[in-house]
């Protein structure tokens, strides 16, 4: 079965968030579990860069309005499955964010990723005479289009729309219409429009064959008012065909038993590199090193999404603990500024800005890691937590409700809890859950016995592969 996966970033080439780490590692678990599978990428610089070319497949004069363009095939470094990139140097050689610069998002950017669905759409189309794809997976807003062209201008493929953030929709204005190619009867609620424009990710959502996100609650959630942004109504009507599928770990670059960021391995039977990556890291955000001191760690873009202005409320009412806390992230100027006013260089550090090895050391040398996401659909850094030894404490809500075992007393008597779960999403209950799990780190026997247990959770990405497969299967046979 061919399946080609259209997303507009994927780790290590380009990585703006967990988007990029699942098609950095999706792709080739499918392939591992027998689905011949394929990847489009957008040409950016390090795309291009990272891209060993095996040859062209079709060209075109104008893509888009960006001028001349082709579609090339070959193979991406770190990406096991065979890679088509778009090359459009009008709309894509461009460094830095994929999606935007300092000043706001590119103007174009509903051109850009409308010519990388229309690729997507040429390659099922047969554009390539060697390999024709039975069905197109697009994941988010920028993919969103490629299954209205295929209902639109016609297509053999079945398609996908898997949703990794509901949040971003990729809304443009309703003039936009005839620069994307789109026919105007599709100008509606059955179509593509949206609150009066276009919506890229309703685009996908009415058109596509089947939905998926990335964990079950929230593919429960976003049927909901509260969290489906608009777009819960269409997902109601369309609960048959949506399903949630909870992303996985790739355990090669997420494994402390193996990883060069560390100064030392350790792993669930072997927990002293653990205590070593710690005074590491507080060397490194330049705190007391302090064993005893239980360690919260973040690692995130800061996003009132992500919950973590709660945090910054949350930080004078446990002034009492003997507690650190380490932030690694970058996003809302507000929330920068907040957490560079609160470090305090003993017991709270603050590092703003984007590190991809840091981010590993982060979660090697934490006890803790906080994720108070007001909204989450699936979340990854508490499934690396998990690996590290270092216990999430979540919010229940999404993925993280999916994939951590609140520390409650049975769980814990039955060796089962993982981690620390809260409801509210308020600044009194995340602080009430920080000072239950510090309270906890105290009983060093029992926070070994949790670690063993967090440690030896299995997210690997064979299981969500195999249910991926069995969709595709139900979709166009084996
Ligand atoms: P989201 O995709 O909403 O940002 P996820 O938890 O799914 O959240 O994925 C976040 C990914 O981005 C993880 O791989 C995490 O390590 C990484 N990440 C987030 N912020 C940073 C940062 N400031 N530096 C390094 N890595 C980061």
């Amino acid at each position: 079965m061919r399946v080609l996966h259209v997303a507009s970033e994927a780790f290590p080439l380009v990585k703006t968030g967990g988007l990029a780490d699942v098609m950095g590692a999706l792709p080739d678990a499918l392939a591992r579990c027998g689905a011949d599978t394929r990847l489009l990428l957008p040409g950016y610089p390090a795309v291009l860069d990272g891209l060993s070319v095996v040859g062209t497949v079709f060209d075109d004069a104008n893509i888009f309005d960006g001028g001349w363009g082709r579609v090339l095939q070959g193979q991406l470094r770190g990406i096991g499955v065979p890679a088509y990139v778009l090359e459009c140097g009008g709309l894509f050689a461009r460094p830095g964010n994929p999606y935007s610069t300092p000043a706001g998002d590119w103007p174009d950017n509903h051109r850009r990723f409308a010519a990388l669905c229309w690729a997507a759409w040429r390659l099922a189309g047969g554009a390539d005479g060697a390999w024709l794809p039975a069905i197109v997976h697009g994941h988010d807003w920028q993919a969103g289009l490629a299954p209205a062209y295929l209902k639109l201008w016609g297509g053999a493929a079945a398609s996908i729309t898997t949703i990794h953030n509901i949040a971003y929709q990729g809304w443009f204005p309703a003039e936009t219409l005839p620069e994307l190619g789109l026919p105007a009867h599709s100008f509606g609620q059955h179509g593509v429009e949206l609150h009066g424009g276009i919506g890229f990710l309703k685009a996908g959502l009415y058109y596509a064959d089947r939905l998926t996100t990335v964990s079950r609650t929230y593919a429960r959630e976003i049927q909901e008012p509260a969290h489906g942004s608009g777009l819960d109504g269409l997902l109601r009507a369309r609960a048959a065909d949506l399903s949630g599928i909870v992303n996985g770990v790739d355990y090669a670059i997420w494994n402390p038993a193996a990883d060069s960021a560390l100064p030392a391995p350790f792993d669930a039977g072997q927990l002293d590199g653990k205590a070593a990556a710690k005074a590491a890291l507080q060397q490194r955000f330049g705190l007391p090193e302090r064993p005893d001191a239980v360690l919260f760690g973040v690692i995130s873009r800061l996003t009132w999404h992500k919950g973590l202005d709660l945090l910054l409320d949350a930080l004078p009412l446990v002034a009492d603990l003997d507690c650190q806390l380490v932030l690694l992230g970058s996003g809302e100027a507000e929330l920068e500024s907040g957490f560079r006013a609160a470090a305090d260089g003993h017991r709270v550090a603050v590092l703003i800005g984007y590190d991809e090895p840091l981010a590993h050391l982060v979660e090697a040398g934490s006890d803790v890691i906080l994720v108070p996401s007001r909204a989450e659909p699936c979340g990854l850094t508490q499934l690396y937590a998990l690996r590290y030894g270092a216990l999430p404490l979540v919010r229940r809500t999404g993925g993280l409700a999916d994939t951590v075992v609140n520390a409650d007393p049975e769980a814990v008597r039955d060796g089962r809890a993982t981690g620390f779960l809260f409801d509210d999403a308020t600044a009194d209950a995340l602080a009430g859950t920080m000072r239950w799990a510090a309270g906890l780190y105290a009983d060093r026997p029992l926070w070994r016995g949790l670690q063993r247990t967090a440690m030896r959770q299995d997210f690997s990405w064979d299981a969500a592969a195999r249910e991926y497969i069995a969709l595709y299967e139900g979709l166009a046979g084996p």
